[in-house]
């Protein structure tokens, strides 16, 4: 028999385990039916509520519901890789306890499968629901990224996905600790089948990314997989090198037909104040990048866990 594990990053989602559960195990049916087993893995990611206490009591009336408490929030990256790591099956998929990615899908993403993918993800096409001016900088985002990433990140990726053993181990072996899970998937490749569905809404509570958060998880996903900020900071010394040596021309031919040197101190404050932005912003850059190879080099470990069930 064969093994399907469901691992579920919660954080504050003590009102929608229950529900989660309830609706998951709409799929049994189907999978008993393929003769595969399931098991279901909730990734307490640092809850301060009573998440830990619901997985608790779903574990008490059914042995397949497991529990994995973190020390302390590490973030859904965390959670992810957490889950990978715990779970036994022959396929994994990832869902979000807020009802946002909807179990009714499995079969149909099941179905991928035994055709002989080896992944098969999902993307929302609408984003009904969500704030504009969230909508506008996500999209600004994968246009800025599949300009500069070699790596493939669908717009309106989510986290979504079901995925076979083979790629499981593939990811579990990018051990890195900027962990940015739509560019991991992308970039272990594997043959990924795209199903779309509209947005659905939170069902309960509400949504653990502040636009701050969602900013700081794009930096994140630009530094983890594309180097192009480099290349511009570079490339914008190039430019400013040039700019100096036509200025250097100009000036010299200037005091040479016209005279006058103490002119010019206006231009001159806006050339200076102008250039060492470009300066600070260049070493802000390279600064970004040391940061992520300093957190890197210290090697500590992705997530601690408190409780195992
Ligand atoms: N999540 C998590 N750790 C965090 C933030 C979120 O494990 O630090 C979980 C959360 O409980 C949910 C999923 O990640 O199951 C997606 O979060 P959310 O619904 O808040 O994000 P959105 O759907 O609004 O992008
Ligand atoms: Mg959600």
């Amino acid at each position: 028999m064969r093994l399907l594990s469901a691992v579920v990053p919660c954080y504050n989602e003590e009102e929608n385990i229950a529900d989660f559960y309830a609706e998951f195990m709409k799929t049994e049916n189907f999978f008993q039916s393929k003769d595969i087993a399931l098991e279901l893995w909730f990734i307490n990611d640092g809850s301060r509520d009573h998440t830990a206490d619901e997985v608790k009591k779903l574990n008490e009336k059914d042995k397949r519901v497991h529990l994995l408490s973190f020390s302390r929030n590490f973030g859904k990256e965390a959670a992810i890789y957490a889950g990978l790591e715990k779970a036994n099956g022959d396929y994994v998929v990832f869902l979000d306890a807020d009802l946002q990615d909807p179990p009714s899908l499995l079969p149909e993403m099941f179905a991928y499968i035994e055709e002989g993918y080896d992944s098969v993800a999902t993307r929302r096409v609408t984003r009904k629901g969500e704030p504009m001016i969230r909508s506008f900088f996500a999209r600004m985002f994968y246009r800025i990224m599949k300009k500069i990433s070699k790596t493939e990140i669908v717009d309106g990726a989510r986290d979504y996905r079901l995925m076979t053993r083979q790629v499981v181990e593939a990811i579990l072996s990018m051990k890195e600790y900027n962990r940015f899970a739509k560019g991991i998937f992308g970039w272990v490749g594997y043959e990924t089948k795209w199903l779309e569905y509209d947005n659905i809404e939170r069902k309960k509570g509400e949504t653990k990314w502040s636009f701050w958060k969602l900013f700081i998880y794009s930096l994140e996903g630009i530094t983890s997989f594309s180097t192009a900020p480099l290349a511009f900071a570079a490339f914008m010394g190039v430019a400013f090198c040039l700019a100096a040596f036509a200025l250097i021309i100009f000036t010299i031919v200037r005091k040479a037909l016209f005279g006058d040197p103490t002119s010019g101190w206006p231009s001159l404050v806006c050339i200076i104040s102008l250039i060492s932005g470009v300066q600070l912003f260049c070493l802000g850059i390279v600064g970004q990048y040391l940061a992520k190879t300093y957190m890197e080099v210290k090697r500590r470990p992705i997530y601690l866990v408190k409780e195992e069930i």
